[in-house]
């Protein structure tokens, strides 16, 4: 009972949500979460279209909206959205350690019991010219401090937080899919099929640290794994690598680690070139590369027919 209680919950929220957002027809900016149907008795006669959670349009009249204006303050001072304190959360990827191992795409899909196709760190293979050297280039969720993502999203669903991690509460998350449209950088991705999780995951309480439990019908993406950073330890693409690609650490204390070898951020990026994703855009992303030069593994024949695979 208790369960089917929390179900109603959150259908009732969702339903809200998306009512909300559809508010007007046309209308899908963030203020639009503010508005909620109100239950006075007194009618104006104008008519707005609201979407139901089953995806229909229905005409209520506009005397029935009512702005609820705590509902933002509320979301601002939940501690899930404010992150680790003191921390700025960086990345970086050593394109010239890439040798197409997919350890770290296994191991970010065995922590977030993801299938099929919609990883949330890819492994691309690069080839800038015909002339150049092609390359490996993992690609995870950038979390940019400029995040066009965020913008757009109409109910509040996904997030910067303090410490610099871009996160999406999936609870929240009504599947519009705007977010995905304003990434520039293609990391998210939508569950158009009912996730294939563990029962004690897909049973478990809702945390956006873990972004579990996992739900169709919503947007995703890599989360930095903040459930790791909280304590005290490496996301898993980071250790899992046996190749050393992947560096995380605090901008603030100017380090970064792969678990065996520690750099100080600034000093890596000033000797190895590093770079950030289409700078040119603006976004800022938190996540810099350091460029494919005197590479560690040669791309070879066998290490392409993996991305083939
Ligand atoms: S799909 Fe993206 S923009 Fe739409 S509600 Fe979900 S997180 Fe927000
Ligand atoms: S940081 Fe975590 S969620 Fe992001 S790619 Fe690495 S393992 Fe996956």
């Amino acid at each position: 009972m208790a369960e089917e209680n929390n179900d109603n919950q959150t259908n009732d929220r969702r339903n809200f949500l998306r009512a909300g957002l559809f508010l007007g027809g046309s209308a899908v900016a963030g203020t639009i979460l503010s508005n909620t149907l109100s239950a006075s008795e007194e009618t104006s006669g104008e008519k707005v279209k609201v979407m139901t959670a089953e995806g229909q349009l229905v005409e209520v009249d506009r005397s029935k909206i009512k702005i609820a204006t705590d509902t933002l303050s509320a979301l601002a001072n939940n501690d899930e959205r404010k992150g680790i304190p003191g921390k700025k959360w960086v990345m970086v990827i050593d394109l010239s350690r890439c040798k197409n191992a997919r350890k770290c795409q296994s191991a970010c899909n065995k922590a977030h019991a993801l299938t099929g196709p919609n990883q949330w760190l890819k492994v691309y293979e690069m080839q800038d010219n015909e002339e150049s050297s092609p390359y490996w280039m993992p690609k995870p969720c950038l979390h940019c401090d400029n995040p066009p993502c965020t913008k757009v999203c109409p109910v509040d669903a996904t997030f910067k937080r303090e410490d610099g991690i871009v996160a999406i509460d999936n609870e929240r998350c009504i599947g519009c899919r705007f977010c995905m449209a304003a990434c520039p950088y293609s990391t998210r991705v939508f569950n158009w099929e009912e996730p294939k999780q563990p029962i004690h995951i897909a049973t478990g309480e809702h945390t956006c640290a873990t972004s579990q439990p996992r739900k169709k019908g919503v947007v995703e993406k890599c989360d930095f794994c903040p459930h790791m950073l909280e304590q005290g330890k490496l996301p898993h693409c980071v250790t899992a690598c046996p190749n050393g690609v992947f560096f995380m650490g605090d901008e603030n204390e100017d380090t970064v680690t792969n678990g065996s070898e520690t750099f100080a951020l600034s000093q890596l990026l000033r000797d190895k070139a590093g770079y950030r994703y289409m700078e040119d855009l603006g976004t800022k992303p938190r996540v810099y590369y350091l460029p494919p030069v005197d590479r560690l593994f040669p791309f070879t024949k066998e290490d392409k027919e993996k991305t083939e695979e």
